[in-house]
């Protein structure tokens, strides 16, 4: 056993709906993945898909408070139906993509908007806008083995019990299975990966204090409190 300099991370360990944790090796995003919400942040056509990225650590498990993150003043939420990955795979078709699927959770993908715009305006990365601490509130995970694949169904998101965003799992631009195919044509997939799918039209700003409570129909739920 190497003799180890520092500590090793804890494991990211997020309980699974049923019993037992999946643990988290990577967390990758897509972009832009609904289109009245590339509409709202100004854009209007069918882009290839884009990926960015959150560390793993940046996992909130389900219930727990989000701190209001430093360097922003414009914290929005985005609530994104979250594939984790149970099966490693590179290249993989759109045919067997589902067969990679170990389940789904409702997940936020928190984000500076601020920061985002600046990074954006500059050309620079989206990586302090996206992927700081605490930034990805995520459910417990449904099996598919529990749940199936939903292709469609209700994806909600409340602040302080007024609802802010609605759409449908159907109206995503890629279907989780061609996600699958592009993202794994860019990096191979593994056991333990998450990916956030994009989320639909609504976001806005919280504050400190606010309650977020997300949906998603046939799949889960997911809640914080930004403290
Ligand atoms: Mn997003």
């Amino acid at each position: 056993m190497a003799e180890l300099v520092v500590s090793a991370p804890e494991p990211v360990l997020v309980p699974v709906q049923g019993g037992g944790f999946f643990p988290v090796r990577r967390v990758y995003c897509v972009g832009r993945n609904y289109a009245e919400h590339a509409r709202e942040m100004g854009h209007d056509s069918r882009e290839p898909p884009f990926f960015f990225d959150k560390p793993a650590d940046a996992v909130v498990i389900d219930g727990a408070p989000m701190a209001y993150p430093p360097q922003t003043g414009d914290l929005h939420h985005e609530i994104e139906l979250v594939v984790a990955i149970g099966k490693d795979g590179a290249a993989i078709g759109e045919h067997a993509a589902l067969e990679h699927v170990f389940g789904y959770a409702a997940g936020l993908d928190m984000t500076r908007r601020d920061v985002q715009a600046a990074a954006k305006k500059a050309g620079r990365p989206w990586t302090m806008a996206k992927g700081f601490d605490q930034s990805a509130p995520i459910g417990a995970i449904a099996p598919a083995s529990a749940i199936g694949h939903p292709a469609s169904g209700a994806i909600t998101l409340s602040v302080n019990g007024a609802e802010r965003q609605r759409g449908d799992l159907s109206d995503q631009i890629w279907s989780v299975p061609e996600t699958i195919a592009y993202l794994s044509r860019l990096v191979t997939l593994r056991a333990g990966d998450l990916i956030m799918t994009g989320t639909p039209a609504g976001v806005g700003a919280v504050r400190r204090r606010d309650v977020l409570e997300g949906q998603i129909e046939g799949v889960g739920s997911v809640s914080t409190v930004i403290a």
